[in-house]
């Protein structure tokens, strides 16, 4: 035989071996060929809608939890990896945070993780907890809660905001930053900053930027209220 003819054999006899691999072998197939591509992302949350909604505050109206969709999304990652995760936001905003995300994979924004609060990861005392959300620089929608320090529901509890990159894109009031030990630090990738092309596009869709908000930045929240 050749050098070719074996070489073709080699070939053949793999790809026989991929075709006949049985539904446990589909692992060794991702484990041997390259993870972290548009066609095998790493898979940063794989919940199911009744997992994405468990411990859900009970105050929460039925009317609005009915609304939130649970939307698969893939990002460029911080480890320079395409990754999919899952945003939780109300059915009307699916289709700007679809165009969104695909603007931010175009232009390699990295977006650490994008995995609904509701992970046990994030839960505190049995609730979906938001300073855990924060502390992990993960990227989330809807929460049934209130605004930062209390007073009134936040947009997130209608499924109407997203905040990204929590501990790279902090909360700013006077002495206090949110989550604790963020640093706001426009040179680092996955910051978000005025005239960066995430933000832009956020603007043309109608969002507001809690960065632009100069008294108390929230650097790292997206909303689009209800019109009144
Ligand atoms: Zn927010």
């Amino acid at each position: 035989m050749t050098l070719i003819t074996h070489i073709l054999r080699a070939v053949g006899l793999a790809c026989t071996l991929i075709l006949a691999a049985p539904p446990g072998g589909a692992l060794v197939y991702a484990q041997t060929s390259e993870v972290g591509t548009s066609k095998h992302p790493i898979i940063d949350s794989r919940m199911t809608d009744k997992e994405v909604f468990e411990a859900l505050d009970p105050k929460c109206p039925d009317d609005i939890r009915k609304r939130q969709k649970v939307v698969k999304l893939k990002y460029y990652s911080t480890d320079g990896k395409i990754h999919r995760g899952q945003l939780v936001i109300d059915k009307d905003l699916v289709k700007d945070i679809k165009k969104v995300f695909k603007l931010a994979l175009k232009e390699r924004f990295p977006i650490y993780s994008v995995i609904p609060v509701s992970d046990h990861r994030f839960r505190k005392d049995g609730r979906w907890d938001d300073d855990l959300s924060m502390a992990g620089n993960n990227t989330s929608g809807f929460n049934y809660r209130e605004i930062t320090g209390g007073g009134r529901l936040s947009n997130h509890a209608y499924g109407r905001a997203i905040d990204i990159n929590t501990f790279l894109n902090p909360y700013i009031k006077g002495d206090i930053v949110l989550p604790r030990g963020a640093k706001y630090d426009p040179g680092i990738a996955g910051t978000l900053t005025a005239g960066h092309p995430v933000v832009r596009v956020f603007l043309e869709l109608g969002w507001d930027w809690g960065g632009n908000w100069t008294s108390r930045p929230d650097y790292q929240h997206f909303e689009k209220p209800l019109k009144k």
